[in-house]
């Protein structure tokens, strides 16, 4: 406990959120699935003609057509609410960008030849505002396909070309490829946006406690030795953790690059669990968890880079007992199994493999967090972290390493029952 410049707040100064508060109090300044088209669609030069019957799926997007001709918007227009998707119309550029401030659109048709603004142009204006800049756009052109021009449109940012007599099965197939490639890069942006802010978060958290008790430490002259020893406590506890996040990321992004270099021998597999329980016990003893071993075969000899292989079992024997309470039970299982071991054919390995089983009788997983708790973007459990449980990227790089190997990793878990984390090795 310490006490603050002489003032009635007495904090506890372990965790990060009252080093904030106590440097506050001390006034430290601390800041078409659709199914499928009965019969080709196909449009007269100025799209006017429409032949067939159009079955649709259900899609919400939004498209706009910029079109000078009303006939060709029309025809368009037709076909795609047929696939469901919502369609704004527009026969200039001028009037296109209109619509674009105002709504909420997720793909444009742009016709290239236009009095006013040409498609060229207006593509340009297009790609200059932040709101639609990275906006797919597809131009349809009946007259523009030279190879100069396309360079031309690509060179300002178009991401198709579709060429006029336009073919409606090809159009609907290309608009669909497109917008499911922009939903995906979405989704990559925002769960990388999302690691960011945890990233942040979780090295702010520290950093905070680390300025906070550092400046207490200059400015505050009558800190008891206590008070200083607790302090300097939580400064070096709060760098490990900076540290530790730190470390795991660049790991992650070695793992992650072309450049990851595994050093393959063969190793003894049993011996180096071996070794790796030997170095927990201690951990274990002061938490009452007790580690057993079932090694079904006497021997098991794989081609694995050690020092890897050893962090995995590091991290998943070091998480076994994180979250396993008191008194909690650690089962390493190892055992040579074929491919036609259901084990293996369950998990979708098809090669005579190692598997490796450490299972706890712990707090289990949640079915909804199971399919992503190695993906390195979104098991960030911030509690964990806060709580100065790890780092949240252990195993995104089990994931690597042994991906690395041409193995697999899965887990089997019920909430409040335990998990069983297992990994394969190729054996041959
Ligand atoms: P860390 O343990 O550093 O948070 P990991 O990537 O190793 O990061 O684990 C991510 C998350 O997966 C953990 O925070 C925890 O929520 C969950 N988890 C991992 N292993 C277990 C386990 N054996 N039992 C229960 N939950 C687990």
């Amino acid at each position: 406990m310490a006490r603050c410049g002489g003032q009635q707040d007495i904090l506890n100064i372990s965790s990060y959120e009252n080093a904030e508060k106590m440097s506050r109090s001390c006034r430290l300044p601390l800041k078409s699935g659709r199914r499928d088209l009965s019969l080709t669609l196909q449009f007269h030069p100025n799209f006017s003609i429409l032949h067939g019957m159009i079955e649709a799926p259900h899609e919400s997007y939004a498209i706009l057509i910029i079109d000078d001709e009303a006939a060709n918007v029309d025809a368009l227009a037709i076909l795609l609410g047929h696939e469901d998707y919502r369609v704004f119309r527009a026969t200039s550029g001028e009037e296109g960008l209109g619509i674009l401030e105002k709504e909420k659109i997720d793909l444009v048709l742009l016709d290239i030849l236009m009095p006013g603004l040409d498609g060229f142009e207006t593509l340009s204006r297009i790609r200059v505002h932040k709101k639609t800049k990275d906006l797919p756009v597809i131009f349809l052109t009946g007259f523009m396909r030279d190879a100069l021009s396309m360079e031309h449109g690509f060179n300002l940012g178009v991401n198709e070309y579709l060429l006029k007599p336009i073919d409606s099965n090809e159009l609907i197939v290309r608009v669909k490829s497109i917008l499911r490639m922009t939903v995906a890069e979405k989704k990559v942006m925002q769960l990388q946006s999302d690691f960011f802010s945890m990233l942040v978060h979780d090295l702010r958290g520290p950093l905070t406690a680390i300025r906070a008790f550092t400046q207490l430490m200059a400015e505050e002259k009558n800190l008891s030795e206590q008070d200083k020893s607790e302090m300097l406590a939580t400064i070096e506890k709060a760098s490990e953790q900076m540290l530790d996040l730190i470390n795991d990321i660049l790991d992650l992004s070695k793992l992650e690059s072309e450049y990851v270099t595994l050093t393959k021998r063969p190793i003894d597999l049993l011996g180096l669990i071996d070794h790796a329980l030997a170095q927990m016990k201690p951990l274990a003893i002061k938490k009452s968890i007790t580690f057993s071993k079932k090694y079904v075969d006497d021997e098991v000899s794989v081609d694995a880079d050690k020092a890897k292989i050893e962090q995995v079992l590091d991290n998943l024997l070091m998480n076994g007992m994180k979250f396993t309470g008191e008194r909690g039970e650690i089962v390493v299982t190892v055992r040579n199994a074929s491919q036609n071991d259901t084990i293996l054919k369950t998990a979708g390995v098809d090669r005579p493999s190692v598997v490796v089983c450490v299972k706890d009788n712990g707090i289990g997983i949640s079915p909804k967090e199971i399919p992503f708790i190695f993906d390195k973007y979104r098991q960030i459990v911030t509690s964990a972290v806060a709580a100065g449980k790890g780092t949240g990227l252990g195993l995104a790089i089990c994931k690597n390493i042994i991906e690395a190997h041409g193995g697999k990793i899965w887990v089997e878990s019920r909430e409040h029952a335990g998990s069983s984390f297992y990994f394969s090795l190729p054996s041959e």
